[in-house]
């Protein structure tokens, strides 16, 4: 698409350069996909060599401007730093669940993906999933975290204030020490994620489900044990609305809603280890 309007190309990853009419450009793939009749100027964030993946002892930085050939290929060889993490399981699963092709994969972002808060975002599902916290830095000069369970907060709707800047999205250790399991459902064998959940236990036995893809938002539910399948379900249904449940050509809410309570069981059942465990 055309983004006729605009007048000029600005290398920065500095919030004060930001006035209005501009946005800040990543991989491009959605700002040259949807087109603009109002944009004045690209704020380009390909100059701000950031490292796009850092692993500590406590936890993983992701780089908003970190590829998803990138995240993929640090999943295919995490460093030595990753070793005590099975939840990086989760990365490639979750780029795959990305319907795009390799050139696609070459250069959309993390951050992108986040900011762009679509529903069935893999990115979002999962940061979400493993109680990723995003760093925002504002044109003012000020700076906040924000868990991405509350920086995604609709169908294409974010918390992000105007010319605000996603730097980085930390994974905690502890979330990245999970065993893992997810579970992803699609109209179509190639068609857009329609439910994407993925449930995690930690070593002190938390119990996480994040919900996302059939919902507008990421919807999380946090129990200290593996819960009994009544349990999960009445939790669902206690956070889950049917007007959260999202509906566009990918799939009805009412099957979404239902793929959930199915998929959530799954889930919580893998995770349980042992069938009689979780049950009342
Ligand atoms: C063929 C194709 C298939 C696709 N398939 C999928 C899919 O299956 N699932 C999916 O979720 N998406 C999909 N997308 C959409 C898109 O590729 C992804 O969401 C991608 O991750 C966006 O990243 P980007 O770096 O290209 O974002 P850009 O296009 O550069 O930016 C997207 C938006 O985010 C803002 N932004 C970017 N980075 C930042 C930042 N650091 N701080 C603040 N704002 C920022 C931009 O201003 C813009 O509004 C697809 C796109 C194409 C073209």
């Amino acid at each position: 698409m055309d983004l006729n309007t605009v007048e000029d190309l600005v290398p920065t990853a500095d919030p004060a350069d930001y006035r209005p009419g501009d946005a800040w450009l990543a991989g491009g793939t959605v700002l040259f996909s949807n087109g603009s009749s109002t944009l004045r100027r690209l704020l380009d964030l390909s100059s701000a060599g950031w490292e796009p993946l850092a692993a500590r002892k406590d936890g993983l930085e992701i780089a908003a401007t970190c590829t998803i050939a990138q995240l993929y290929g640090f999943a295919s060889a995490p460093p030595t730093a990753a070793a005590d993490w099975p939840a990086l399981d989760l990365i490639q699963p979750c780029c795959n669940a990305f319907v795009a092709s390799r050139k696609v994969w070459n250069v959309s972002t993390v951050g992108g993906n986040l900011c762009t808060a679509l529903p069935a975002g893999p990115m979002t599902a999962l940061t979400a999933a493993l109680d990723g916290q995003a760093l925002l830095f504002s044109p003012d000069g000020t700076r906040r975290t924000l868990p991405v369970t509350e920086l995604v907060t609709g169908d294409s709707e974010t918390s992000l204030a105007p010319g605000e800047l996603l730097r980085s999205i930390t994974l905690p250790a502890s979330a990245l020490s999970s065993r893992s399991s997810l579970r992803r459902q699609s109209l179509t064998s190639l068609g857009r994620s329609a439910v994407l959940l993925i449930g995690r236990t930690d070593p002190s036995g938390l119990f996480v489900l994040t919900v996302t893809a059939a919902t507008v938002r990421p919807v999380q539910l946090r129990f200290d044990r593996v819960p009994s399948a009544p349990e999960l379900r009445a939790a669902l249904d206690a956070a889950i609305p049917s007007s959260l449940y999202h509906e566009d050509v990918h799939g009805l809410p009412e099957w979404r809603r239902f793929m959930t309570e199915q998929l959530s069981e799954e889930i919580r059942f893998e995770l349980a280890g042992d069938p009689g465990e979780g049950t009342p």
